[in-house]
């Protein structure tokens, strides 16, 4: 074989998401597109705000000079200083606090490269985003998945039972893919108080990622704390791919806390990684585009409305599920024990979701939200079908 055998059951292990997909582009193929109905996907089908599509073609407009070369590897300064001014009533950042990524996905790599030595832990949640196993493998480090407690809460005995010398991280992700959950303030406390205690016993930080590109998309009003407000060896990740849906254009940042252990050394390493790691800086153009659009989220109404709609009509049909605070996820338990069975059975009916082992736990099964409503109100009929079939 003339690819890394680890890479090769890397991709079996990850592969999931995709067979769903190449199995959907063979049934739309088969029955025609709008016969299928594929919510496998975490691609949203928005647009992006008006006010943004404006704004980028306003900068890509702008002649002045010197404007698409190669800057600070940390991204433009002025960029940085907006983002920092944003998140500053929560936990008052400078523009050195902050780095220009290509997406989340670019953050957790630069930030996991710039922690991690051969054989360091990093804690995860289950069920949790596939892509942190093979990001800590990245950087010789170790993803620990931890169980969660009722409706996927954190379960903080678990989490003591996991942590050790080796721990050099714990990741979290709110609003959650693939649960939805949104972890409240009085969870975020308890977190920060259990690492410090933790940390200072070790004499050496463990430090809190908040990996949280859903961050601005919650429904009935919940809120979505920052983690820097509750832990200082907190760094938070997030992207403009979801909330102003630009997946493609790659674009988000990573913000440090200000006061957390080694955070000079931390942020020249997230800068060095961002360059060794071949991102060198974040794109130029959307750097410029996302520095005028901080306060534009897309219409989260949307996503609630979706919500509603599917949450109704699946309890309704008798699925469990607990109903999502945020992101554009729901994650049921499969009717059958074998929820790869139920999936296929699902697919019978031309409704694509993804089987919860491919976020780590078995037994239940993934459905994306963010379609056109036809596509899920197109859905309900298989999931009635399905489920009343057993
Ligand atoms: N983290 C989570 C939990 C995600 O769901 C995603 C994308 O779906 C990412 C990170 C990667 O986001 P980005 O496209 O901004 O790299």
């Amino acid at each position: 074989m003339a690819i890394s055998e680890k890479v090769v059951g890397y991709m079996e292990k990850s592969s999931w998401i995709r067979k769903m997909f190449e199995e959907g582009i063979q049934l739309k193929k088969e029955f025609g597109e709008e016969n299928v109905f594929d919510l496998s996907l975490g691609n949203p089908v928005m647009e992006p705000p008006e006010e943004v599509r404006k704004v980028l073609v306003e900068c890509a407009r702008d002649e002045s000079p010197g404007l698409h070369r190669y800057m600070p590897n940390a991204g433009f300064a002025d960029v940085r200083a907006v983002i920092a001014e944003s998140l500053s009533p929560e936990c008052k950042l400078s523009a050195n606090d902050v780095v220009m990524v290509c997406g989340a996905a670019g953050g957790l790599n630069i930030t996991l490269k710039t922690l991690l030595d051969p054989g360091d832990e990093v804690i995860i949640f289950t069920p949790y985003f596939v892509e942190y196993l093979f990001y800590a493998d990245n950087h010789g480090g170790k993803a620990v998945p931890v169980s969660t407690g009722d409706d996927f809460r954190l379960d903080f005995s678990a989490l003591k039972n996991a942590l050790n010398e080796k721990t050099k991280a714990v990741i979290i992700n709110s609003p959650n893919n693939p649960t939805g959950v949104v972890y409240s303030r009085k969870e975020l406390q308890e977190l920060g108080d259990i690492l410090k205690t933790h940390s200072d016993r070790l004499g050496k930080a463990v430090y809190l990622i908040s990996d949280d590109p859903y961050k601005k998309i919650t429904f009935d009003g919940v809120e979505a704390p920052n983690i820097m407000e509750f832990y200082k060896n907190s760094i938070y990740i997030t992207s403009h791919s979801k909330d102003i849906a630009l997946p493609g254009e790659r674009i988000g940042f990573v913000a440090v806390h200000p006061q957390c252990e080694d955070a000079g050394p931390l942020m020249a390493g997230l800068i060095f990684c961002n360059r060794v790691l071949g991102f060198v800086n974040a794109p130029a153009l959307i750097q410029r585009v996302v520095k005028q659009v901080q306060s534009v989220t897309v219409d989260v109404k949307q996503y609630q409305r979706k919500r509603d709609y599917l949450y109704k009509e699946l309890t309704r049909i008798g699925y469990e599920v607990v109903k999502p605070q945020g992101a554009f996820y729901f994650f049921p338990k499969s009717p059958l024990e074998d929820e790869v069975e139920f999936v296929k059975k699902l697919a019978e009916k031309k409704v694509l979701v993804v089987p919860g082992r491919g976020f780590g736990l078995p037994g239940y099964f993934r459905i994306a939200f963010c379609f056109p409503d036809s596509v899920i109100e197109g859905s309900i009929a298989g999931f009635e079908q399905a489920y009343k079939a057993l």
